[in-house]
């Protein structure tokens, strides 16, 4: 085969993976955005861009379903320049003012804040997120945002809810869509449901000039480190597993966990099917589920 023949082969295969992958994210997001009603007509939506995959690769799907959706939503990209030392300044204005995207690079020295308060040699990205956090939640509102989506995925979602689980003893993860602490602002995470590989993949397909966030000479936290790699190697051994335990944080039951909080055992009274009266909080399993279950 000729080596112009094989280049084109590899060309075809790209574009078709690429567009396999397009449509994946996009089935993805739209579906989240569905089931959690998180964009509406009319909002206003600050797309938080770090430079990293994530934000690049929610961006880009946004965009994409902006174009279709039978709603009308504005989309406004900002970046945090947090001044940390050889951060590439020029590459997110160039990279959005070439998409034709509004956007606005907001200037904040929180690199300074965290060297001076943070210890040498501790993690810094705790305290590098919350300030992070709290600069773009402020900049929304001087926007007019009334939705902030941050590019988490389903990946970090899991391993947030592992992280708490193991280290904060909570079942706890981050949720698609919440109200920040103060009441003030809404924030949605429009990738809950994409898989981070297919978010890595495609973001190599695209060519997104990625910026790392270790500029700074931090390490990512340890725990969610340990944390990411079990989720992995049960990945490559149990095709799958991931998508169940996923599924899993949308069907809870509080019925069947031991929170008493959730659930009013004290409350719970023989003379109901399954011993659930239904206004103390319905079970989610249906009849023949629960017995199935029940007599494992
Ligand atoms: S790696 Fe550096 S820039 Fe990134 S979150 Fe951690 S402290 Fe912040």
């Amino acid at each position: 085969m000729q080596a112009e023949e094989i280049a084109t082969n590899e060309e075809r295969k790209t574009k078709t993976r690429l567009n396999k992958l397009q449509k994946r994210l996009r089935r993805e997001v739209g579906q989240a955005i569905e089931a959690y009603n998180m964009i509406e007509d009319g909002d206003k939506v600050m797309v938080c861009l770090s430079g990293g995959k994530d934000s690049y690769a929610m961006l880009d799907i946004l965009l994409n379903l902006q174009r279709s959706a039978p709603i009308s939503f504005e989309l406004v990209a900002v970046n945090l320049d947090q001044k940390q030392p050889g951060f590439p300044e020029h590459i997110l204005p160039e990279y959005l003012e070439a998409l034709g995207v509004p956007h606005h690079i907001v200037e904040r020295d929180t690199y300074s804040i965290v060297k001076e308060v943070v210890p040498e040699g501790k993690t810094t990205c705790g305290l590098c997120s919350r300030l992070r956090r709290g600069t773009l939640y402020g900049f929304a509102d001087e926007i007019g945002a009334n939705k902030i989506a941050l590019g988490h995925h389903r990946d970090d979602i899991l391993e947030t809810f592992f992280l708490n689980m193991f280290y904060g003893g909570k079942l706890k993860a981050m949720p698609p869509k919440l109200v920040s602490d103060d009441g003030k602002n809404m924030v949605i995470r429009p990738l809950a449901f994409a898989r981070e590989k297919d978010i890595a993949e495609y973001a190599e397909l695209k060519t997104f000039p990625i910026i790392p966030c270790n500029l700074c000479g931090s390490q990512e936290n340890l725990q969610r480190q340990v944390i990411k790699e079990m989720l992995q190697s049960w990945d490559r051994q149990h095709p799958g597993r991931i998508e169940t335990m996923f599924r899993s944080l949308q069907h809870v039951v509080p019925s069947h966990l031991a929170d008493t909080e959730l659930f009013d055992f004290k409350r719970l009274a023989l003379g109901f099917a399954h011993g659930i009266d239904p206004s103390l909080g319905e079970s989610r399993l249906s009849e023949p589920q629960a017995i199935d279950i029940l007599s494992l």
